[in-house]
């Protein structure tokens, strides 16, 4: 779907050898699959996120969404519709005074006929759980709301993938917990590739894969699993582990017997009853 080869980047465009921003980033991204990419303030995250949808163009190396590169002037159109982007704050994403307005804004800038543009609203509104809201001012929603919305008005555009940077950070709890649900649901039911940004590390043990940056390069990738049983060097990284690792690996260190991948509170109770 997508993959960046010796992707490098820096911000300063008169010493571009300096202060590299990315260096020399490989990365790759199948259909289907849901990826999370964790990291420190800083370490390259967003720049990299920039690039699935050019946004941002490399210095060195590529990137190609569907095998094309994102440096071909006439398919970025084709790649921003492929690779829908989501943002951290939900209310810099709301552009109009209803939500179903808001959903329809890219739509009619698609300059789709207006019957289709219609059902496309129902249908985004319907995946998102906010039919019922469809006359609501956006600004007067919850933050888990208006990020939802911000969901809905992407995948009206039918992306086949979609990258979220940090898109809970600014969201209570409950709010947190609707967008993971709803973004768990896009992946599983309507197929859409997810790459998932975050600093906040119990939101990651439902990827299908991790990647850690660090300074602008990739430094650890696996599965939930064994990314996390390497807490070590994930603190190295100013990365914690899930609460209910933390807690997992303070009891074995007691001398419990405790499996060192928990990932789950389920699994642990199931060992501490054992
Ligand atoms: P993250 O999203 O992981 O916090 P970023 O991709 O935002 O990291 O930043 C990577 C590096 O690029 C940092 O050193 C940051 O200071 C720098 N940077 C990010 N955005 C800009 C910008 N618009 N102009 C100049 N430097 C930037
Ligand atoms: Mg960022």
């Amino acid at each position: 779907m997508i993959e960046t080869k010796g992707l490098t980047f820096s911000y300063s465009k008169e010493k571009p050898l300096e202060n590299l921003a990315l260096q020399g980033i490989d990365f790759k991204v199948k259909k289907g699959e849901y990826v999370a990419i964790i990291g420190h303030n800083g370490s390259g995250k967003s720049t990299l996120a920039r690039h699935f949808n050019a946004l941002l163009l490399p210095d060195k190396g590529e990137v190609l969404v569907k095998g094309v590169s994102t440096k071909e002037a006439g398919e970025v159109y084709h790649i921003r519709q492929c690779v829908g982007m989501v943002f951290q704050n939900p209310d810099n994403q709301i552009v109009a005074t209803t939500v179903e307005e808001d959903v329809a804004f890219g739509l009619e800038n698609l300059g789709l006929p207006p019957p289709e543009i219609r059902q496309r609203v129902e249908e985004a509104l319907q995946l998102v759980g906010m039919s019922e809201l469809c006359h609501c001012v956006p600004h007067l929603l919850s933050g888990g709301q208006k990020q939802r919305l911000a969901i809905a008005g992407v995948v009206a555009m039918r992306p086949e993938c979609l990258v979220l940077d940090e898109p809970t950070a600014m969201l209570d709890p409950c709010g947190r917990a609707e967008v993971l649900e709803l973004i768990e649901r896009l992946n599983k039911e309507e197929g859409i590739t997810i790459i998932y940004i975050t600093h906040f590390m119990e939101e990651v043990r439902d990827a299908n894969r991790l990647v850690a940056m660090k300074d602008g390069r990739i430094v650890l990738e696996g599965s939930p699993r064994r990314v996390f049983s390497r807490q070590g060097f994930l603190k190295t990284l100013g990365l914690d582990v899930p609460p209910v690792m933390e807690l997992a690996s303070r009891l074995r260190a007691e001398g419990l017997d405790i499996s060192i991948d928990i990932l789950k509170v389920e699994e642990l109770v199931e060992q501490l009853c054992l």
